[in-house]
């Protein structure tokens, strides 16, 4: 190898907790609390981070050890994104909608010994308190009803007896920064550790314009909770270019929501649709002109969604794709400089194009690789500097080839890099062979005006093995039939994928991150407890 003349340098957090509050000491972070506003500045919320390092140091943590959060999206969350990996510990965010057995299971598999909880959220923690075989210390913000915790310390406090100024080590790169586990739709949940190195980067490329290319002059309302995916890299990336941020905390119903933009006027945020979805019926008033865009993922991003908040809200909708085991930034749909003669509409639509940094394949059933002609149709992987290379001491062959991540994701790629997904794995509908895409029969139904969701699984069918059943909530006040939908799907989508099957349901089950839950439809479908119409 010919040596280069570049430093040696470590890409830690270190460089962004310090650039944050220094050069964009002024900046703001502002957190509502059902009320009214709570506000620091960058410059304050880097002096907490100091003493909560202190703080921590103190009740004997040490490099390595695994300190975990179970708060909402809130300035002290903030102040345990630096603190805990500059001081050389590895952040663990919990998911606090996890089942009990879950939350118990990710916890004493990720080794936590202090946990940070908000008051808020203390009786949810109450319910594994006593399952939790590592925890000695729980630090509790706010008060609240604390019965079940045992003995705990008070953030506040904790932070009072202690300095600004705290000494942190020097830390390779590759140590382990965050960890987040994945919801876990088979069996239990896996651990991904981010290195220091991986969440620099990731928030490098964060702030490129190829992505969500934040800057100073944004404010960042981060719906996304913060335990899921590192709320998509938003934290990190917009304290070292010194965006201001607003956290909603629980307050995440379109009411709320629609207040707190108003009065903070943010340029950007990440939902998953469902939030997006209930703000365009629930709060249709709601002043959106602030927003530059709003990026919305986690799971397709229907084209009726992206067209409504263009006409009503005057508001660009972009949609990304990722994963926690990708950091979670691997691919972005803006509207490419070519567009081949396609509406902009059309490449908006799409999953998104691959982003600097990340590598991306498609495979068939043999692990053959596919061409990227928009046609071949396979399993996407993906490699890179922040796509997770194994899951925390929980090894899975299974989930890597050759190198690469196998995402579970089925899709198209076209010749310029835009992927788009038609289902994952799991959920594929194979009718006699072929593959109905259930992503696209669901993104359609909810273009129909008097729907409001639509899940579409796959179904046993002794002619074809398997059909689409398609379950769908009417918008509020509506009511529509099955005839109806099919007449309009007929419109859209071949013929042989209209589904016989249909459920009129309430609402359609979520996971713990908002997503819709296919396995309990499948689950109720297979008990007979859905009410099955064949029109
Ligand atoms: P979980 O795997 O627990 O749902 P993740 O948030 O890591 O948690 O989920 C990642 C998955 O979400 C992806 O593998 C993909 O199936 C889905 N997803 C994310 N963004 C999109 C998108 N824009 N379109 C379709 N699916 C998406």
């Amino acid at each position: 190898m010919l040596e280069s003349t570049m430093m040696d340098h470590q890409l830690t957090l270190q460089h962004l907790l310090d650039q944050g509050r220094t050069i964009y000491g002024e900046s703001e972070v502002t957190t509502f609390t059902g009320e009214g506003y709570d506000r620091a500045t960058f410059a304050e919320v880097g002096d907490n981070v100091d003493r909560l390092a202190a703080a921590l140091a103190r009740l004997g943590v040490k490099v390595g050890d695994r300190v975990a959060t179970f708060c909402w999206n809130n300035q002290h969350h903030l102040e345990a994104y630096f603190a805990i990996p500059c001081m050389g510990a590895v952040l663990h965010t919990l998911n606090i909608r996890l089942f009990p057995e879950q939350l118990a299971y990710v916890i004493n598999h990720g080794g936590a010994r202090v946990v940070i909880v908000d008051a808020s959220l203390a009786p949810l923690l109450a319910r594994v308190r006593s399952e939790l075989t590592n925890i000695e210390t729980v630090i509790v913000k706010g008060s609240g009803d604390l019965s079940g915790l045992g003995d705990t310390l008070d953030y506040d406090e904790l932070l009072a007896a202690e300095r600004p100024g705290y000494e942190y080590p020097e830390l390779d790169e590759r140590h382990g920064a965050a960890m987040c586990y994945t919801s876990g739709t088979t069996g239990n949940p896996k651990g991904v550790m981010y290195s220091h190195r991986s969440t620099y980067l990731h928030s490098l490329a964060a702030t490129s314009s190829a992505t969500l290319g934040i800057n100073e002059m944004d404010r960042l309302l981060v719906i996304v909770p913060m335990f899921h995916a590192m709320a998509w890299g938003m934290p990190y990336a917009g304290w070292w270019v010194g965006s201001d941020f607003v956290f909603p905390q629980q307050y995440l119903q379109a009411a709320p929501l629609a207040r707190i933009i108003g009065d903070t006027r943010p340029t950007i945020s990440g939902a998953v649709p469902t939030i997006l979805n209930d703000i365009l019926h629930n709060a249709p008033d709601a002043d959106l002109s602030s927003f530059r865009y709003i990026v919305c993922g986690g799971s397709a991003v229907p084209r009726s969604l992206i067209e409504s908040y263009d006409s009503h809200f005057g508001v660009q909708v972009l949609q990304a794709w990722g994963m926690t085991e990708t950091s979670p930034l691997a691919a972005m749909a803006w509207v490419p400089k070519h567009t081949m003669g396609e509406p902009e509409i059309n490449w908006r639509v799409r999953t998104g194009r691959v982003v600097p940094g990340v590598d991306l394949r498609i495979c068939d059933d043999d692990g053959s690789v596919l061409p990227w002609d928009g046609v071949a149709q396979g399993e996407i992987e993906v490699r890179g500097p922040w796509i997770t290379g194994s899951y925390y001491e929980d090894p899975a062959p299974e989930k890597f080839h050759d190198g690469w991540l196998r995402t579970g994701d089925v899709g198209t790629v076209t010749p310029n890099g835009y992927i788009m997904i038609t289902d994952r794995s799991k959920d594929v509908i194979k009718s006699g062979g072929e593959w109905i895409s259930s992503v696209e029969l669901e993104n359609t139904l909810m273009g129909h005006p008097k729907v409001m969701e639509a899940a579409v699984i796959g179904v046993p069918d002794e002619r074809w093995d398997e059909r689409p059943l398609a379950c769908v909530v009417c918008a509020s006040g509506q009511e529509v039939s099955a005839g109806e939908l099919l007449e309009y799907l007929s419109e859209h989508v071949a013929k042989w994928w209209l589904p016989e099957r249909w459920a009129f349901i309430e609402e359609v089950p979520k996971t713990s991150v908002g997503k819709f839950d296919k396995k309990v439809l499948r689950a109720r479908h297979s008990r007979g407890d859905l009410d099955v119409v064949t029109p």
